[in-house]
């Protein structure tokens, strides 16, 4: 008798402590997924890898994988242009842009996208210490339906010129089946110059935003910026939009130097959302030049290498030899004064003439 009823009491102080119990390790469990305590956020995020989730994180870089590279940094689809880091910087530094180098673009920042808080916000996106994910989930992963599709013109600046625009891209913001294409030649963008075959160049791409005649969406670019450096970018990401349903960080800034209305080149930024950038992951310059031509960026006039070789200017002959030099080569100052003939002249009479031009100053 004696034993059962010890057995009795401690039933009922098991089903006291039970209880108890299941409170202690609910309460653990809720601290766990929420503290930001370091020790715990690392724990945390060391078994949300286990299990195979991860959050965004800000840098750009997928964490744990090392996967998150493709685009621009490592793709050879893009007209065989050779990219390679911009490697003086982190950031675009407006005071000191990339010079043009042969290259359709260069990376900024190795290539990795970062991205101002606002972008991520809009879309939905709430900030986890150094990462990003859905409001509300706690396992850091992204839901589609949960995210915000849109797309933001920055205003133009007190010169007329296009400051920035940014989204997060998807099949929503793309154009609809048989939308068509409007026309945009009302815009004129800052720097526009009549002739001078310029191009509008969308910052958002028709086929990413069906945004037609938006003047904060539109700025004077080179067909070599529009064609060849910013398209296939554009359809990397429209082609990845299509294929998977995803959704595209996508962030694109002119970069004018000082009080110039033609910018100097145009950075994209771009990052797949819901697939942590393994879709699509880059950030580059692309140079607003045409290769040969001289820009003058402030007044939007373009001569191209045949434009200056039509062009009469002053140069300086050597009668003896033949040879033509621009009036402040080192050449001109050597030559004996009865040898020395001045003229104005293009550069195609002077040669047509029989006279060759100088291996030194090369006019
Ligand atoms: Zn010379």
């Amino acid at each position: 008798m004696g034993s059962k009823k010890e057995n009795t009491d401690s039933n009922n102080a098991r089903r006291r402590l039970l209880p108890a119990i299941i409170l202690v390790v609910l309460i653990a469990a809720v601290i766990f997924a929420v503290s930001d305590a370091p020790f715990i956020k690392n724990a945390r995020d060391s078994v949300f890898q286990k299990l195979g989730y991860e959050a965004i994180d800000q840098s750009g870089n997928s964490e744990g994988d090392g996967t998150g590279t493709s685009g621009a940094g490592n793709s050879s689809e893009n007209g065989g242009a050779k990219n390679s880091d911009w490697d003086s910087a982190a950031d675009i530094d407006p005071a000191a842009l990339p010079e043009y180098n042969g290259q359709h673009y260069v990376n900024v920042n190795s290539g990795v996208p970062v991205f101002p808080d606002d972008v991520y916000e809009r879309a939905g996106l709430v900030k986890d210490g150094n990462s990003w994910k859905n409001k509300g989930n706690l396992m850091g992963t992204v839901d589609s339906h949960k995210l915000t599709p849109y797309e933001y013109y920055g205003e133009l600046d007190d010169r007329g010129r296009c400051t920035v625009a940014y989204g997060l891209l998807g099949e929503e913001t793309m154009p609809q089946d048989g939308q068509e294409r409007g026309d945009i030649s009302s815009v004129h963008p800052s720097g526009w110059a009549k002739a001078q075959n310029w191009e509008r160049c969308h910052l958002i791409a028709w086929a990413l935003s069906a945004e037609n005649a938006n003047p904060s969406n539109l700025v004077t670019g080179t067909h070599y910026l529009n064609y060849d450096g910013m398209r296939p970018l554009e359809e990397e990401v429209e082609h990845y939009i299509w294929n998977t349903g995803y959704h595209v960080l996508y962030y694109v800034k002119p970069w004018f130097m000082g009080d110039e209305l033609v910018p100097r080149g145009v950075q994209m930024v771009a990052r797949s959302v819901e697939d942590k950038g393994d879709g699509i992951s880059f950030n580059v310059y692309c140079f607003n030049v045409t290769p040969g031509a001289e820009i003058d960026y402030k007044s939007g006039i373009v001569t191209t290498e045949e434009q200056a070789a039509q062009d009469a200017r002053v140069y300086v002959i050597n009668t003896r030899s033949g040879v033509f030099h621009y009036p402040t080569c080192d050449g001109v100052k050597e030559m004996s004064e009865h040898n020395k003939k001045t003229v104005t002249a293009t550069r195609s009479e002077l040669t047509s003439q029989g006279y060759t031009p100088c291996g030194y100053c090369e006019p």
